[in-house]
Formats: structure tokens, sequence, C-alpha cells
């Protein structure tokens, strides 16, 4: 069993409660949505030890306390200050264990993996509507400098990835694309516990990637980038990935801090900001985004109260959005009342798959308000797109 690997770790939880917090609604959007003991980091901690002892086996009943954690990351910040567990890697252990005795995942997650197997990306999308959103836009084949959206900016954000490339072509970067060659990530594979499809899934890209010596990726999705930077080399037996990857926070940081681009249209928005999990907590990216809002002209920046390394889950993480949907858009509303609370216009970040949670966190919480990406505040800045993108009123054909 893979936890064997974390057994010290799994006994090291003295179940404190710091992953769980004192209130339900504070921390794990877990236990905020199910409410059981067994919903939290030390609840699943139990369980693993359970399983060690042989006192509990795997099953499908248990599914939900595996599969229904979004893997924040929120739990693994507080642990920190306790025994250093890392919940995320034994909730991964876990789900790769299921698939290895041949217990039944929950259907959403066995399906969105299944698909990303057998069609390349998770929508089952043909290869010219996956690349729709690339319409009207040059690409430098070869450049070395990848721009890699993955399946949820291409399929479900095709307007918005759209302007991200323009600001970044505007601001000089010389973008490849792979085209009809571009297939998902691996990630529903090796969070749905598919472990051997996935390192099967990682050798064959980066021979992908090599072939076509890209040198740089690029990515909006925190999925994307963690996949590459992170999972790859533990999947391959490498120490580090041999490509540079960088997510597009770190790029439109770079291009306020150089002066890539001039801005000189006022926003005149009062925002807030959801700091994705996967930057976030994961990867200690905290503030290029708020370097951004300092830079534009016509922006109130307001925190909302859970920010940074305290900020609550979108809702959109662990694919429980395609297992437990009601529980990913519980979470959302949750989460939309912290930005209710700020009294700001828009609700910005910078990640695909919390835009859109955040925006079905909207319709739940029957408010109207834009939920947008760094980037489109900056494309309206520079005078790239009409500030028309910034209203409530404004949809976007996709
Ligand atoms: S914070 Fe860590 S040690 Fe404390 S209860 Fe949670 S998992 Fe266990
Ligand atoms: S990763 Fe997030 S959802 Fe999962 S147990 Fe930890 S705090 Fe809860």
């Amino acid at each position: 069993m893979r936890i064997e690997e974390f057994r010290d770790m799994i006994y090291a939880c003295g179940r404190c409660n710091f992953c769980r917090g004192i209130d339900f609604n504070e921390r794990c959007p877990e236990i905020f949505t199910q409410t059981w003991e067994s919903s939290t980091a030390r609840g699943r901690m139990a369980i693993a030890r359970g399983i060690l002892e042989g006192k509990l086996d795997y099953s499908e009943e248990m599914a939900e306390r595996i599969f229904g954690c979004f893997m924040c990351g929120r739990c693994r910040e507080e642990c920190k200050k306790a025994a250093q567990i890392d919940v995320i890697d034994i909730t991964k252990a876990m789900r790769a264990d299921f698939i290895e005795q041949g217990v039944k995942i929950p259907e959403g997650g066995s399906k969105m993996a299944d698909t990303a197997i057998s069609s390349g990306n998770i929508f089952a999308d043909t290869p010219e509507i996956h690349t729709k959103w690339a319409e009207g836009l040059e690409f430098v084949e070869g450049s070395g400098t990848l721009f890699y959206p993955g399946c949820l900016a291409s399929h479900r954000f095709k307007e918005k990835t759209n302007i991200l490339v323009q600001v970044l072509q505007a601001a000089g970067y010389e973008l490849d694309f792979l085209g009809h060659d571009q297939t998902c990530c691996g990630t529903p594979l090796w969070v749905t516990g598919k472990i051997k499809n996935a390192k099967r899934w990682a050798q064959d890209y980066l021979q992908k990637l090599q072939d076509r010596g890209v040198k740089e990726i690029i990515t909006p999705c925190p999925s994307c980038f963690r996949a590459f930077d992170e999972e790859y080399p533990v999947l391959l037996g490498l120490d580090k990935f041999p490509i540079r990857v960088r997510h597009t926070s770190e790029i439109l940081e770079e291009i306020v801090e150089q002066k890539k681009l001039k801005f000189k249209i006022s926003i005149n928005k009062r925002v807030t900001y959801h700091d994705p999990c996967e930057i976030g907590r994961y990867k200690g990216i905290y503030e290029p985004a708020r370097k951004v809002f300092a830079a534009l002209p016509g922006i109130e920046f307001i925190e909302m109260s859970r920010n940074k390394a305290d900020a609550f889950c979108c809702g959109g993480g662990g694919a429980v959005k395609l297992m437990y949907e009601d529980y990913s858009n519980a979470v959302a509303k949750e989460r939309i009342q912290d930005f209710i609370q700020t009294g700001a216009d828009v609700l910005i970040t910078i990640c695909p798959a919390c835009e859109m949670n955040l925006t079905h966190g909207t319709y739940a919480a029957d408010i109207e308000a834009r939920v947008l990406d760094v980037a489109e505040l900056m494309a309206v800045a520079a005078g790239i797109v009409d500030p028309e993108i910034l209203e409530t009123d404004y949809f976007p054909e996709d």
C-alpha cells in the first residue's frame, strides 16, 4: 500500500485540531460541506492508521471521505505549526491505493480521467474546438517559449485566454503553441489515483516537448503549472523538470516590473483578490497579482478577510467539482460571502478553475458580479481590450 511510505507522518498526528479549526466554516472546505469528523485531515489520518493496522479496509463507502477532499492545502499549512504532516501527499496515496486495490472510485473522477486518456482533454473536445480560443492570434513555432493553456482555459475561457495571449504578445513574448497537438497535462490521472497511466503520460509529454525544442512553459493554470514543475519530476524519478515552468502570475509581475507595457486607461473599480490554492499555499506565490493591482491606474484594492495562506478554497480543487458538485458549489458560495463583505465591485483571481467555480458561486449566492483574471485588468489598462469586459452586464460569447 502506498500509505506505508507515510507511516511516520500518519502516526505523528496528535489530533491537535489545528487543521479543522474551531468553526466548521473557517478552514477546511471538506468538513464545511460534509460535517463528519472523518472529513478532516485529522479524521483522514485516523482512517489511514486504521488501514495500516488492519482494522479498516478501503471500501466504496469510504470513498467520499478520501475523494471529497478539495486538496486545498489549508490543513497542511496549519499542520506546519503542529506535526508537519503532508496531508495532500497522504490523500493522493490513499486515492492511488483505491485504484490499485480495485475499489470503485466516484464516477465523475473516473470519467474525467478516462476522457483525458481517450480524447486528449477532459471535455472530449475535438482539436478544432479545443483551439478555437486562439483564432486571430499568431504564434512563433519553435520560439522555445510554449504557451500552454491547459484544458479548462482552452474549453471554458476562450475569450480570457485569447486576451491573456494578446497581453503577453503586446509585452514582447514570442510564444509557441502546440495547436492540435496540445493534450491535457495529466493532472486528472494522479488526482484520481491512476499513477501508472500518469507515469506513461508524463514520459510521452516530456518527449513531445523536448522534440519541439521547448525551453520554457508559460501557463495560466496552476494545476498545469504544478503538473510540469512538481508532479512530472516525481513521476519520472527526476530531481527537477528539465524545462523551466512559469505561471502567468510571474510573467504579469515581470511585465509590470520591467515596464513592458504602458497602462494609460483608468480601471475605476474596487477590486479584491482570491488566492488560488495551487499557486498560493502550494507555491508561496502571493505577491505578483497584488503588485499588478498597485501598478494599474484607478484600482482600489481591498483584501478579503481570509487571504494568502489563510484563503478559503474556491471549491474547485481535488476534482471534487466533478465528483460531488453540490459540495463544490457550496464552498464557492461561502467564498463569495468573503467577496461580498469586502464591498468590492469585481472579484479577481488567476486560475481558470477558480474563475469558473467562483462564477458558479455568484449564481449560487444570487448576486451579479464579474469574476476576472488579472490579465483582463491589464488588457483594459493597456488599451488592448474595451473596458466593457469589466461590467456585470457583459457576457463573453464563450
Ligand atoms: S494539524 Fe496535523 S497534527 Fe494537528 S490534528 Fe491536524 S493533521 Fe493532526
Ligand atoms: S486539503 Fe483542504 S479540503 Fe482537504 S482536508 Fe485539508 S483543508 Fe480540508
